[in-house]
């Protein structure tokens, strides 16, 4: 290899696709090691790419540390893990991503850790669900599918003052909209696989907070092995370029867009954070910076049949139970990620059959709009 001899280098980082590093002695390895020299060892521990996703991400959350893992569940396990011992007791929102309903409700009653549900929009609701054994607050700033905006500063408030920790799923908002850690947060989670990424084409997580935290839970992910690979990272880097424009034209379309379902007939209700009728309004106004989000949700008269023959008249918009690629999205909560939930439970959270929610991508907004009106009945 010349490469040292160059007097050019690469405008972008080379993806460093080694598993392990070589070193020409004993002494450079403990440097390594000690960190008193910089310098890679495993590519499970850390390597360039990682560590350049980290980077950025510290930046864009205002962090003191982050961690880049293979997925945003890996990111949330790591987090919940390296903060929570057995005995101990967590109060989470009701509405939250159902990997991590999932891991609340069937993984970590295994090691005696327990958890209350109560809305998060409400930091009184959060109050009355602490008990003495409380160590964990979990919460999203926007909740799915009905776009609810968590009380971020005031749970972040309440957190700081019982000295809780307070992680917070920011994937549906992104840093653009709100930096949680700045609102009182200990640890902001996000599945970098949506928004951050941007492409649907790589899985990544991160977690960012306190550098105690973050390196509590780098100690876990190491011994766990759910490292983030050097290529998803690479690849989510160069998503991240991207990011601010991507999303500050998603949201604009989704201003427009939800303007357009709320004054379509065959709507029978729209919720978005940008809209007066939206009962987080006031507080995404407060948070967002005037922004309503990404994301659009809305309720199509005609129950499942009538949502599953608009599904299929949509030429531009793809049905893909995800979120966060630069086109534009939908997804059926009920068949999909609220799917194990009873009857009952859904019509209570008011996730009907004919619910659909739309992640805006970056066409134009006209484009989008075509395509809804095409394949909405008349
Ligand atoms: C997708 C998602 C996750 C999980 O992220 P993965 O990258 O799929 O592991 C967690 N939280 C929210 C809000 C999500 O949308």
């Amino acid at each position: 290899m010349t490469e040292e001899r160059w007097v050019s280098r690469p405008k972008v980082s080379p993806i460093y696709q080694s598993a392990a590093y070589a070193f020409a002695g004993l002494d450079e390895v403990e440097a390594v090691q000690d960190h008193t020299a910089p310098g890679y060892i495993y590519a499970r521990y850390s390597n360039p790419n990682t560590a350049e996703i980290e980077a950025e991400m510290m930046t864009l959350e205002r962090a003191p540390a982050a961690l880049a893992v293979a997925s945003g569940m890996a990111a949330m396990y790591c987090s919940l893990l390296s903060i929570l011992r057995p005995g101990d007791h967590i109060v989470a929102g009701d509405t939250l991503y159902g990997g991590t309903m999932s891991l609340l409700t069937n993984v970590l009653p295994r090691w005696n850790v327990t958890t209350t549900f109560c809305d998060t929009s409400s930091a009184a609701a959060v109050r009355a669900a602490i008990c003495p054994a409380t160590k964990a607050i979990v919460a999203e700033t926007i909740s799915n599918p009905l776009l609810d905006v968590a009380d971020v500063d005031g749970i972040g408030e309440l957190a700081k003052k019982c000295q809780i920790a307070f992680v917070v799923d920011n994937t549906f908002a992104t840093p653009l909209l709100c930096r949680p850690l700045e609102l009182g947060a200990s640890i902001v989670v996000h599945s970098v696989t949506k928004f951050l990424a941007g492409h649907s084409d790589v899985m990544l997580g991160i977690a960012a907070g306190s550098a105690q935290l973050v390196e509590s839970a780098r100690s876990l992910a190491i011994t766990a092995g759910t490292n983030a690979d050097p290529f998803a990272a690479w690849l989510a880097s160069r998503g991240l370029r991207t990011l601010d424009l991507r999303v500050e034209r998603q949201c604009g379309n989704a201003a427009r867009v939800a303007r357009y379902l709320n004054s379509h007939p065959g709507i029978a209700r729209t919720y978005y954070p940008g809209l007066r009728s939206h009962r987080g309004h006031g507080r995404a106004l407060r948070l967002f910076g005037g922004s309503g989000g990404p994301m659009v949700t809305a309720e199509l008269d005609g129950g499942r049949d009538a949502c599953d023959r608009f599904i299929r008249a949509l030429r531009l918009i793809r049905f893909v139970p995800s979120l966060g690629d630069i086109a534009t999205t939908l997804s059926h909560p009920a068949t999909t990620s609220h799917r194990n939930l009873s009857e009952d439970e859904r019509q209570r959270r008011g996730i009907s059959d004919g619910l659909f929610r739309l992640s805006i991508g970056c066409e134009t907004p006209d484009e989008i709009i075509a395509d809804l009106d095409q394949a909405l009945p008349r």
